[in-house]
């Protein structure tokens, strides 16, 4: 069951052999942090037995295809921001409205065009930000309440909003989180929280009857679902442990902890949404999001059958102490909120990201996508903001 595809790494103070858990075949997840030609690999926590820092760096798989595109967009920025004056915000500013050019202010003809947008800081200070070409890249919930918040007599429904998409389709990654102690020491909290996943359940003839899903493995023992070690600590200490006895039942504890995150595809739905509650407002007097979400039962079917493979892979394991969570857990993937498509009375941007109504505004993140999938966004966000890029250059270049 120990690391068979790959090798261990010797802890160099107690010589401890530090295993990554493997007899399931998967592959390597892409991880920025293993992206070592990008960054050199950290040095890793500490090993589980003393806690001596263990450099890591030589079982890090090393991923040959997706260090070179985030050398690519790491190159693209660069470029960009060097070859373009344009008006930087400091973190504090918040953009808070959009405004189009067709408002009696126009700096420009009315061609639907942006012309500026206006930023608060929390001093209450406003700045007002003139250029060629908007991109927002605000993430899930706050680029589409930005766009609606922006209303004006023109467009009631707010900015980029022809087609009444923006705000609309809200997905994620509903998650189903078990956990149990493996039959034996596998060596978790050390390197990035997960390096591999089983990735076998992204398709398949079940999608007629329950989600495409990927079963993320962890490295951070029972981290996520119960707050490990420190929940460790305590309920040892509970049972009267204390001194030596308390380290050594900590360290075979921890490091036989293991928990699989299966998560599963939500089908987009134009009522989970998110619209700005004019109610209730934040320090700035900004509308804060209020949000409609509910999971519907083509998701839960994914999520009870995940709970059944799960339960398989700990009885293989001969696990013991086995538990399922009972609520659904987030993943944190916001996805589908200003969705691409080629039809702009059904979508918000095109395939390079452009708003159909603006042809100057950019919006960028996981908004755009269609449909979620069962796959970690933030790649497929990468690849996506390269792609923008091009055009995003020649709108200012023209
Ligand atoms: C706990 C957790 C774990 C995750 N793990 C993974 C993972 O393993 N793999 C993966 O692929 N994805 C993961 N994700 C998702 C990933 O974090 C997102 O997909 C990614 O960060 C989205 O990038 P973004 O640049 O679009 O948005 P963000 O990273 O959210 O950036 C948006 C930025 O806009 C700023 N902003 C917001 N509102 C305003 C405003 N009004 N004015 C000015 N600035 C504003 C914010 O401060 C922020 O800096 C995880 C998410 C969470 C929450």
């Amino acid at each position: 069951m120990r690391g068979l595809n790959r090798p261990p790494v010797e802890c160099t103070a107690c010589r401890a052999r530090i295993y990554w858990p493997s007899s399931y075949p998967y592959p390597n997840e892409p991880d920025t942090v293993e992206a070592n030609s990008y960054e050199p690999p950290p040095l890793v926590t500490s090993c589980p037995r003393c806690q001596n820092p263990v450099n890591t760096a030589d079982a890090y798989p090393v991923l040959s295809d997706y260090p070179p595109r985030f050398n690519e967009l790491r190159n693209a920025w660069n470029g960009f921001a060097a070859e373009y004056e344009f008006n930087r915000q400091t973190p504090e500013d918040q953009l808070s409205s959009i405004d189009l050019c067709n408002l009696p202010h126009d700096l420009y003809t009315g061609d639907g065009r942006v012309a500026s947008v206006l930023c608060k800081r929390p001093d209450g200070t406003e700045e007002r930000a003139v250029g060629k070409v908007f991109v927002i890249a605000a993430h899930g919930v706050e680029t589409p309440k930005l766009l609606l918040q922006s209303r004006t007599e023109p467009r009631p429904a707010g900015v980029a909003n022809s087609s009444d998409q923006v705000g609309r389709n809200l997905m994620d990654h509903p998650t189903q989180l078990s956990w149990a102690l493996a039959g034996e020491r596998m060596w978790n909290y050390r390197g990035p929280l997960s390096t591999a996943g089983i990735e076998s359940g992204r398709a398949g003839d079940w999608r007629a009857e329950r989600p495409s899903f990927r079963i993320q493995i962890s490295n951070s023992g029972w981290g996520w679902p119960t707050g490990a070690p420190h929940s460790t600590v305590a309920d040892l200490w509970k049972r009267g442990l204390r001194g030596a006895a308390l380290d050594s039942a900590l360290v075979d504890h921890s490091a036989r902890e293991f928990t699989l995150a299966c998560m599963t595809e939500q089908l987009p739905s134009a009522e989970n949404r998110v619209v700005p509650d004019y109610e209730k407002r934040d320090a700035l007097g900004w509308p804060r999001p209020r949000i409609h979400f509910r999971i519907d039962e083509y998701t839960r079917r994914g999520l009870e059958h995940a709970r059944s493979v799960h339960q398989r892979i700990f009885a293989a394991m001969k696990s013991s102490d086995i538990s399922h969570d009972k609520d659904i857990k987030p993943a944190g993937h916001l996805m589908g909120t200003y969705r691409m498509g080629n039809d702009p009375k059904q979508s918000v941007v095109d395939a390079n990201l452009r708003s159909h109504d603006h042809a100057n505004l950019f919006l960028l993140g996981s908004g755009v996508f269609p449909t979620g999938g069962a796959s970690n966004p933030t790649l497929t966000i990468a690849a996506l903001a390269l792609r923008a890029v091009g055009e995003i250059k020649r709108g200012l270049g023209n």
